[in-house]
């Protein structure tokens, strides 16, 4: 069956509400249909400063909460980047194939190094794009289930594949995006012009999955709508409204049209009222799903051992072949 991989960070402790619409969902989907890897990015995440412990605690807490997400690993490859020594080695091989140019033009980096401070930005910042490529590279990965902010990476992706393959011979799977339209950006809910992020976001426009449900609630009824009374699906001229709804139709699988319908002659409050009952009932459980895993890191810990195990046979496979591609002596 075709390779599915994405990565997620373990920045922030929590996921957010734009993660798991955006692209998690969509890992517990492609389980079905791919062989699925999916993996703790902590490589990625020490990019920018991290205390130690809490990364350590972070990386176990997003494992957790990808497993309460729904996914399986019977079904699926769940692993811990850092645990797969061939992440770095094949992003070496791959940071010599890319332009510095090139590499300049990623938007992200340019975004948030703009943010840090140009001189606070590291060079890691500056190259993880390539890393990622290396990331999905190394499963010969068809799919890659991220959000809309991903897609220039993937593109990138695409380009060193190609141009791999064109300098050293047919190496590497050529993979696509998978970015489903309605969800692949979840807009902040005080700003609905920006993207929901862990690293953009104000505490109340960022909907933290292991929040107190009373704290979701709360953040849901204070979104921000506009002046107009209508409940509408417009996302250029009422983003947050459009935003609620989006979100409101997939937690609900109701289409939006029948939201609409529903709402016909209703007041905003409605609308948040009952989004604010949906996210409740979602996360109530969730979080305690995550405890469940949390409370028996023992497990947990084995279960990411195996998921190392099965990647890194894949990984071995592909690192070994570009080595060899690419002129490296082998060591007798
Ligand atoms: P940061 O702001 O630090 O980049 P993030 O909020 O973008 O953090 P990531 O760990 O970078 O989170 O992203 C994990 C996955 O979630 C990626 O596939 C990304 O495309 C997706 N994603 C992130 N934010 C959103 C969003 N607002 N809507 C839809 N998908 C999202
Ligand atoms: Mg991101």
């Amino acid at each position: 069956s075709p390779r599915a991989l994405s990565g997620i960070q373990p920045t922030a402790g929590s996921f957010h509400l734009g993660n798991y619409l955006g692209a998690i969902r969509q890992y517990v989907a492609l389980q079905e249909t791919h062989d699925a890897f999916y993996m703790v990015v902590d490589l990625h995440a020490i990019t920018v400063p991290q205390d130690p412990a809490e990364l350590r605690a972070n990386t176990r807490l997003a494992a957790a909460q990808l497993l309460a997400s729904g996914l399986d690993p019977e079904r699926c490859t769940l692993f811990v980047q850092s645990h797969v020594p061939e992440h770095a080695q094949l992003g070496w091989i791959m940071n010599c194939l890319t332009g510095f140019g090139e590499a300049s033009r990623m938007t992200q980096f340019k975004d948030k190094s703009a943010k840090q401070g140009a001189d606070r930005a590291t060079v890691g910042l500056f190259t993880y794009p390539i890393l990622q490529v290396a990331d999905i590279l190394l499963y010969q990965a068809n799919q890659v289930p991220v959000g809309e902010d991903q897609r220039q990476h993937i593109e990138l992706t695409r380009d060193l594949a190609e141009r791999f393959n064109a300098r050293f011979g047919e190496t590497f799977t050529v993979p696509a995006p998978h970015i489903v339209k309605e969800t692949a950006k979840i807009f902040d809910l005080q700003d609905p012009t920006i993207k929901m992020s862990k690293s953009a976001s104000t505490p109340k426009g960022l909907i933290n999955l292991l929040d107190e449900p009373k704290m979701t609630a709360k953040k849901v009824k204070s979104a921000v709508t506009d002046t107009d009374t209508v409940i509408r699906f417009d996302a250029e001229n009422k983003p947050g409204v459009s935003n609620l709804l989006t979100i409101l139709s997939t937690l609900t699988g109701t289409t939006i049209p029948e939201l609409e319908k529903s709402y016909e002659g209703k007041m905003y409050g409605a609308l948040k009222t009952d989004l604010a009952d949906v996210m409740v009932e979602f996360v109530t459980p969730f979080r305690a799903r995550t405890q469940e895993y949390l409370d028996d890191p023992e497990t947990l810990d084995s279960l990411l051992a195996k998921g190392a195990e099965k990647a890194r046979a894949v990984a071995a496979e592909t690192l070994a072949q570009t080595y060899d591609k690419v002129g490296f002596l082998p060591a007798k």
